[in-house]
């Protein structure tokens, strides 16, 4: 038995789960936390899958693998979430702390998240893809992007 990385519990019963595609994470919130676990964890493929679907092959793995293993994950602080930005995003605001190496970092990012057939996914608003205003959703909802993700990238 260890902590969770996100630090509400035991791994085994908190993150290890949505990890291993056993659970699913219910809020926004869940998800942030698991995917911080992840980073800490090196679970770079849960990284991949809970990103919106769209930008899934966008990501790029070595980096976030590197970003994974270069740093010591040391704490995740929940600042506020708002599940119910509309019907199906979500807003979590977090401080992640991490040693580089040198010293303690503190990330403090407001991310978003969008709920697309029952599961949530991590909209990153860093990726460098072409995006048009008309063309269907990066979340896979069949909608056009301007009237869905488009806000919250
Ligand atoms: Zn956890
Ligand atoms: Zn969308």
């Amino acid at each position: 038995m260890s902590g969770c990385p996100c630090g509400l519990g035991e791994y085994e019963s908190c993150c290890e789960p949505l990890h291993k595609g056993q659970q699913a994470a219910i809020t926004a919130e869940q998800l942030m936390r698991s995917r911080y676990s992840a980073f800490a964890r090196q679970q770079i493929d849960y990284i991949q899958s809970t990103t919106a679907l769209g930008q899934q092959q966008a990501l790029d793995i070595p980096a976030i693998r590197d970003w994974s293993v270069s740093n010591q994950w040391l704490q995740l602080d929940i600042v506020q979430a708002n599940e119910k930005l509309d019907k199906s995003h979500a807003l979590v605001e977090f401080k992640a702390h991490f040693h580089d190496g040198k010293q303690v970092q503190v990330h403090h990012e407001v991310s978003h998240f969008v709920k697309q057939a029952g599961r949530w996914y991590f909209l990153d608003p860093t990726l460098e893809q072409t995006l048009t205003m008309k063309q269907p959703c990066i979340c896979g909802s069949g909608k056009k992007l301007k009237q869905c993700c488009e806000q919250f990238l």
